[in-house]
C-alpha cells in the first residue's frame, strides 16, 4: 500500500465551507463567527440556548496503551473513528451524529521533529496547516495572557512592591509557543535601575502555562475568571502566598481569552464536523481538550469523539480524575488504540526492529495492553474496545494473536485501518463501539473516580501509584514532603493531583517496559496549579520548554510561489 504523505493527501481535499459543516451540527450561519472560509468559532452560550440534539449524549475517550517514542495514533484513530460512526449512520439513513472534540497542537513541534497532531493518512482534520500553525490564534492569546500576569507582577515589584513580594520566591514563568530551549532559564530586568528588578527567570512552552490548564477546565467565562485569579504566582517574605487576584490580574486576563475561548469548528477529510479545542501538555497538566469545547460537541451531537494525551495511565486517569471530576462530565466508553509495534517494543525489541514479525515478544508485550484494559473496566467502570491500528509491518500472525488475547478477556477488539483508508477502514471499529454502548450483554458505564480528593496528598498519589501503575508504594523526598506540608497548612491540599511521568512505562522508570511489578513510584517535587485546580506531582525530569533537534523540521518548510506549504509532514 502506498500512502501518500499526510500533507499532499491534505492539499487534495475538496473541503466544504465552513457553514455548510455547521449546518450538518443544525447551527445556522447566525450561531459561528467565520474565520476566513473552512474555520470558525462557535459561540457556547448560543449552542447551550438550543435544544440538545440528543437525550443521552454519548462521550468516549480515545487512549492507548504505553506507546513507542513514535506516536500510536491516537488522534489518528479518534478521527477516523468519527468519519466512521458517521459513515455507517449514513448508511443506515440515521439521524444520529458524530463529531469529534480534540486538542489543538502546538506549533513548538511542528519545527522541531517531524510530525504534526492534526491525524494522518486519510484520517486527518483540516484544514491541517492551519490546524497545525497559528489557527485562530488561541495560542497566542493564551501566551499573552501568560505574559500580561508576569509583566504585572514584575512591574508590581518594581513600583514599590507592596504585597512585599519575595523575588526569590516567584513561580510564575514567562511563555511563548515556541521550541527555545535557550529560553529556558534566564535572568530578566538586567540593566538601569528603570529597567525593572532582575531576578531568576524563564519561559515554558506556551501549552505548559497553567493558563492553557485553567483555559481547558473553565466551563464558563466567569469560572475561566475565578479560575485565572487563584493562580498561585509567588510567596511574600513572610513566606504567604500571592494570587493573581492580589494583583487584581484576573479580569484583564481572561479580557484577552475572550475570543479564543470559544471552540473552533473545523472539518475532517471526509467532512465530519471536529472542534479543535485546547491543548495542555499531558505531564505537567491534564492533556484533554477544553471542557467548553466537549460540552459543545456533545450538546450538538450523539456521538462525542475525545482523546486523552499519552497512554492511558496519565492520560486516560486524568482524564477520569481531573477533566471528568472538576467539570461533571461522565464518559460512557474508552477506546484504547494498540499496535502491534508499540506491543512488541513493551515486549523488548528495539526501535529500529519493530518492523520483523516476532511472536514471543508480542507476547511478552501484551500484559501492558491487559493492565490498560483492567483499569478502564475495573478502576473507572468504563466498557471498553480495543483498537489494533494497523501499521503495513503487521503480519496476520501478529494481528490475530492480539485479537485472540483480547477475545479470551472478553474485550471486544477490532482492526482498524483509518490511516490507510480513512472511515471505511474504521468500520469494524464503529461496530464493535456501538455494539458496546447499545448491547445490554455489556455492562453499561458505571463512570467512577479512583480516589477523593479530600484525602491525604500522599494517599491520592499511593492509591494512583497502586491501581493505576501496580507499584508497590511510593517514596517521597524530603523536598516533595516539606511542600505537602506546605500546601496542607495552606489549605491547598484538598484538589486533585496530576502526576508527572515518563509516558513510556507504567513506572516512573523509562526502561520498565511491559507490566512491571515490584517498583516503587518515586516522587520528586511537588507544585500546585491552584487556579487550574489541580496539585502537580513530579516523578522524574519534566521539560516544559523543549529544544530543537540538530536538524529541525523547520529546515525543509518552505513557501511556493502561490502561498502553498510544502515539507510539512
Ligand atoms: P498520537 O495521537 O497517539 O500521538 P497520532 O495519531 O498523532 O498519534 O499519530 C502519530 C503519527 O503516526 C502520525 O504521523 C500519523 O500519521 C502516524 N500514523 C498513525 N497511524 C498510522 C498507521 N496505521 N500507519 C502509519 N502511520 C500511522
Ligand atoms: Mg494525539
Amino acid at each position: 500500500m502506498t500512502v501518500p504523505s499526510d500533507i499532499a493527501i491534505a492539499q487534495n481535499v475538496t473541503l466544504q465551507p465552513i457553514n455548510d459543516i455547521a449546518h450538518k451540527l443544525g447551527l445556522s450561519a447566525t450561531h459561528i463567527e467565520p474565520y476566513g472560509h473552512y474555520k470558525a468559532k462557535i459561540n457556547p452560550a448560543d449552542v447551550f440556548a438550543m435544544p440538545a440534539k440528543a437525550k443521552q449524549s454519548k462521550l468516549i475517550l480515545v487512549t492507548a496503551i504505553n506507546p513507542t517514542p513514535a506516536g500510536e495514533g491516537k488522534t489518528t484513530v479518534t478521527i477516523g473513528l468519527a468519519d466512521a460512526l458517521n459513515r455507517i449512520h449514513e448508511q443506515q439513513n440515521s439521524a444520529e451524529r458524530t463529531v469529534v472534540a480534540i486538542r489543538e497542537p502546538s506549533i513548538g513541534p511542528v519545527f522541531g521533529i517531524k510530525g504534526g497532531a492534526a491525524g494522518g493518512g486519510y484520517a486527518q482534520v483540516l484544514p491541517m496547516e492551519d490546524i497545525n500553525l497559528h489557527f485562530t490564534g488561541d495560542f497566542h492569546a493564551i501566551g499573552a495572557a501568560n505574559n500580561l500576569l508576569a509583566a504585572l507582577l514584575d512591574n508590581h515589584i518594581y513600583q514599590g512592591n507592596a504585597l512585599n513580594i519575595d523575588p526569590k520566591q516567584v513561580f510564575w514563568r514567562r511563555a511563548v509557543d515556541m521550541n527555545d530551549r535557550q529560553l529556558r532559564n534566564i535572568i530578566s530586568g538586567i540593566g538601569k535601575t528603570t529597567d525593572g528588578v532582575m531576578r531568576d527567570d524563564g519561559f515554558d512552552i506556551t501549552v505548559a502555562s497553567e493558563v492553557m490548564a485553567i483555559f481547558c477546565l473553565a466551563t464558563d467565562l466567569n469560572d475561566l475568571k475565578q479560575r485565572l485569579g487563584n493562580i498561585l504566582i509567588a510567596y511574600n517574605k513572610d513566606k504567604q502566598p500571592i494570587y493573581a487576584k492580589d494583583l487584581n490580574a484576573h479580569g484583564a486576563m481572561a479580557v484577552l481569552l475572550k475570543e479564543a475561548i470559544k471552540p473552533n469548528l473545523v472539518q475532517t477529510i471526509e467532512g465530519t464536523p471536529a472542534i479543535v479545542h485546547g491543548g495542555p501538555f499531558a505531564n505537567i497538566a491534564h492533556g484533554c481538550n477544553s471542557v467548553i469545547a466537549t460540552r459543545v460537541a456533545m450538546h450538538l451531537a450523539d456521538y462525542t469523539l475525545t482523546e486523552a494525551g499519552f497512554g492511558a495511565d496519565l492520560g486516560a486517569q486524568k482524564f477520569c480524575d481531573i477533566k471528568c471530576r472538576l467539570s461533571g462530565l461522565t464518559p460512557d466508553a474508552a477506546v484504547i488504540v494498540a499496535t502491534i509495534r508499540a506491543l512488541k517494543y513493551n515486549g523488548g525489541v528495539a526501535k529500529d526492529d519493530l518492523t520483523n514479525e516476532n511472536l514471543s515478544a508480542l507476547e511478552r508485550g501484551l500484559p501492558n495492553l491487559m493492565k490498560h484494559i483492567e483499569n478502564m473496566q475495573e478502576v473507572y467502570g468504563l466498557p471498553v474496545v480495543v483498537a489494533i491500528n494497523q501499521f503495513v509491518s503487521d503480519t496476520d500472525a501478529e494481528i490475530e494473536l492480539v485479537r485472540q488475547a483480547c477475545l479470551a478477556k472478553d474485550v471486544e477488539v477490532a482492526l482498524t485501518q483509518v490511516w490507510e483508508k480513512g472511515g471505511a477502514g474504521g468500520e469494524e471499529l464503529a461496530h464493535s463501539l456501538i455494539k458496546l454502548l447499545d448491547d445490554n450483554s455489556h455492562k453499561p458505564s458505571q463512570f467512577r473516580l479512583a480516589y477523593d480528593s479530600d484525602n491525604s496528598i500522599a494517599d491520592k498519589i499511593r492509591t494512583i501509584a497502586q491501581r493505576i501503575y501496580g507499584a508497590d508504594d511510593i517514596d517521597i523526598s524530603s523536598l516533595a514532603e516539606a511542600k505537602i506540608r506546605r500546601l496542607e497548612a495552606l489549605n491547598l491540599d484538598k484538589m486533585p493531583v496530576c502526576i508527572a511521568k515518563t509516558q513510556y512505562s507504567l513506572s516512573d522508570n523509562a526502561k520498565l517496559l511491559g507490566r512491571p511489578t515490584g517498583f516503587d513510584i518515586h516522587v520528586r517535587d511537588i507544585s500546585i496549579s491552584s487556579g487550574a485546580g489541580f496539585i502537580v506531582v513530579i516523578c522524574g525530569p519534566i521539560m516544559k520548554m523543549p529544544g530543537l533537534p540538530k536538524t529541525p523540521s523547520a529546515e525543509h518548510i518552505d513557501l511556493d510561489d502561490a502561498g502553498n506549504i510544502t515539507g510539512l509532514f
